[in-house]
This record gives C-alpha cells, structure tokens and sequence, in this order.
C-alpha cells in the first residue's frame, strides 16, 4: 500500500502515463480510497491541460515553479481592490 507521500512522488509520472502494471495499480488503488490526493492528482491533471506547452511530462522544476506561482499569484502583481468584486 502506498503513502500518501509515495503517491505525490508518482503523480507526475502518472500523469504522463510511464507508470505500469502492479505500481499502476497500487496508485490507482490508493486514490480510490484517499480523496486526498485524488483531489491532488485531479488538481494536477487540469494543471497540465490549463498550461500552454505542458503536454509533455512536467519536471520537478517546472513543478515547483507552476507551485511558487500559485503562491505568488494569489497576492496579485497589480493590487485590484475593487470594491464590488
Ligand atoms: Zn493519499
């Protein structure tokens, strides 16, 4: 059975459909029981359909950049407060 944190690791290789066999099923098996990171993994997949030029596999650092730029991006390069929003 699979962590929660081993399934995080195989996310991306999931995604670009290299993981196979027994591992395959061990994921798919982990996300039928933990909405946790099948929230995460859904989260992830719109995430590579969302973003131009990120069919092919995501590396760790593309990754972490599309995560620092939700960090980022929530506090907003221009600082819209409109009121009525
Ligand atoms: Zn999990």
């Amino acid at each position: 059975m699979l962590s929660c944190r081993e399934l995080t690791d195989l996310g991306d290789a999931l995604l670009a459909g290299e993981l196979h066999g027994r591992r395959l099923w061990s994921v798919r098996l982990h996300l039928l029981m933990c909405r946790h990171c099948r929230r995460y993994i859904t989260y992830m997949r719109r995430m590579l359909h969302t973003l131009p030029g990120m069919r092919q596999r995501a590396s760790e650092v593309e990754i972490e950049r599309i995560l620092c730029g939700i960090h980022q991006g929530h506090g907003g390069a221009d600082h819209n407060t409109d009121p009525e929003h």
